[in-house]
């Protein structure tokens, strides 16, 4: 890796979303936890919870979502191609 010129990298391509900016699980009474669980996701120790009090990290469970997201469109573009 040394002697790659940064600069001359072409730009990093658009991220779809930002993580961390999907949810809105600034309410801790819903989303927060003073015990520490496996992320139902990654496994990762995590105070946080989902909507559904499941242990999940904020990010893998936005993660969740998008994959979620992309397949329903799928599933939807397949249902609707005759
Ligand atoms: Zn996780």
């Amino acid at each position: 890796m040394t002697g790659r010129r940064r600069h001359r990298d072409p730009p990093d391509p658009e991220p779809e979303y930002v993580p961390g900016t999907l949810l809105d699980w600034t309410n801790r009474d819903e989303h927060w936890s003073w015990e520490e669980r496996s992320c139902r996701y990654c496994g990762g120790p995590t105070n946080l919870r989902d909507s559904k009090r499941k242990p999940a990290h904020k990010v893998c469970a936005e993660e969740a979502l998008t994959r979620q997201a992309a397949e329903a469109a799928e599933a939807y573009q397949i249902g609707n191609t005759k």
